[in-house]
């Protein structure tokens, strides 16, 4: 059976939309009787169809599958794995429509149906949902180009998009999801992996000012009216787009801006958003950068109070002999050992800690103290077998490891501190290793994927209880 007229397929029509007009041009009332004939399901997400209605819809209209499945979104959906990205691109606020193409021919478009896309490249105007009426306006309106209430939905008030920097990450974008199986242009992530970085990347850009990029004024407004989500989203994914190009140099800019832009707990969540991304192998890039950028704040002296943890303090003495807790321990040992004890400095010497930390280490039970003639001291073999247990295995190898330091500097705000990390070494949840069996406290190092599944529960923990969440930025 066909339809008694089989129309065109117009220029970037939409599958949906080719339905609405067959029905139209077939003096068909209601869509339902036509979904009834191509066997759509109700309640279907209409724009995903399967291969077998697809053949139906080809049966009746005369067009091949082929040239029908071009109009739907099924390829888009195929490429993204995941459906929750899939869901996010889409526009499911209605329709979108540009009063300039519905001029030139009444079809909805294709390039139309994307939250992340809100401008008709063709005619750089912003793509608008309803009639001047303030109706939402549905496919039959689209197709008449005029709205319920009579008025021509060629003839609305429009707003232009001048900013080139907008235009290009729109048109960058939309390629990508028109042709789904190519790559992106940074670091060959797929569509996939592009746009979750672009939604991850959106939280670090939130609120920030266009002295970084100017992207303000995205649409020139025709009313005195605040921009629309749309417009401020395309403005947010063109700075994302800006980000990532002249990598890193663009994306620490932007760090930068972040750490001096956020504060609290606000800060804290939209990094962990952020961070979420980066514990997937295939932003590795991204990943390393950041960390770079951390570790770079923290010879900056951006970050003193975590500066201040682990004494910087070198003892002057030969590195080969003495730069070492254990030699330097057997040192003691031979001019002490008789007293079985040390005191607070040298202890804190041996550990290469701050002696603040020697006492706090005293007082949470980890180093067991003396008294001795009214001077405070910390028992050698308690320090000793506190170096040892938290040196951990010697390793020659330590890439992909991470330093107390580090570890303190890039997970900010969890509650962490020097003291709390030896907790977690004497607990078993880290595993410690060292270069040199006379490592100090500095040389530790753990491995980052562990660090990382250690954090990622503590932040769930934090998230369960935003209490608990120091406010200590
Ligand atoms: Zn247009
Ligand atoms: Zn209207």
């Amino acid at each position: 059976m066909a339809l008694l007229i089989q129309p065109y397929t117009l220029s970037g029509e939409s599958l949906l939309g080719y339905l609405y007009r067959s029905a139209f041009v077939n003096h068909y009332k209601h869509m339902g009787v036509l979904f009834k004939l191509f066997g759509i399901p109700r309640g279907l997400d209409i724009s995903l169809l399967s291969h077998q209605v697809i053949e139906r819809i080809s049966s009746y209209t005369g067009l091949d599958c082929e040239t029908l499945t071009s109009l739907s979104l099924n390829t888009l959906e195929r490429e993204i794995h995941d459906k929750a990205i899939f869901h996010k691109i889409l526009y499911k606020r209605g329709l979108k429509y540009c009063p300039a193409c519905l001029r030139n021919t009444p079809h909805h478009r294709l390039a139309w149906n994307f939250e992340v896309i809100d401008i008709c490249l063709e005619h750089r105007i912003q793509l608008l949902n309803s009639c001047f009426c303030g109706k939402k306006v549905n496919y039959k309106d689209l197709i008449k180009s005029t709205c319920e209430c009579g008025h021509d939905l060629c003839d609305v008030p429009i707003c232009n998009v001048r900013n080139n920097t907008v235009i290009e990450s729109q048109r960058k974008l939309l390629e990508l999801i028109m042709n789904p199986s190519q790559t992106t242009s940074f670091s060959n992530l797929s569509l996939s992996n592009g746009i979750q970085l672009i939604f991850a990347s959106l939280y670090l850009v939130d609120g920030m000012k266009s002295h970084l990029i100017n992207v303000k004024q995205v649409v020139e407004r025709t009313k005195k009216e605040s921009l629309s989500s749309g417009a401020l989203l395309i403005e947010k994914i063109a700075m994302v787009n800006w980000m990532y190009t002249n990598f890193p140099i663009n994306f620490k800019s932007v760090l930068e801006d972040f750490i001096s832009r956020e504060k609290g707990t606000q800060k804290f969540w939209k990094k962990t958003q952020f961070e979420q991304l980066l514990m997937q192998n295939d932003f590795s890039e991204i990943n390393e950068a950041y960390q770079q950028f951390w570790i770079e704040q923290l010879t900056k002296g951006n970050r003193r109070r975590v500066l201040r943890v682990i004494s910087s303090r070198h003892i002057e003495v030969d590195e080969e002999v003495s730069n070492s807790p254990i030699i330097r321990q057997q040192s003691f040992n031979e001019t002490k050992h008789k007293n079985n004890r040390i005191t607070l400095i040298e202890a804190s010497l041996m550990l290469g800690l701050d002696r603040l930390y020697v006492r706090k280490l005293v007082n949470v039970g980890y180093l067991e103290p003396m008294i001795h003639q009214g001077k405070r001291y910390v028992k050698i073999e308690s320090l000793l077998d506190l170096i040892v247990r938290c040196r951990g295995a010697i390793i020659v190898e330590h890439t992909q490891r991470i330093t107390i330091r580090e570890i303190l500097m890039r997970y900010p705000g969890l509650g962490l501190s020097v003291i709390s990390l030896i907790g977690l070494i004497l607990e078993g949840k880290l595993t410690p290793a060292s270069r040199r069996p006379n490592s100090s406290f500095n040389d530790i190092t753990f491995d980052i994927q562990e660090v990382a599944e250690l954090i990622d529960n503590r932040k769930k923990d934090c998230m369960n209880n935003q209490f608990s969440i120091p406010l200590n930025y």
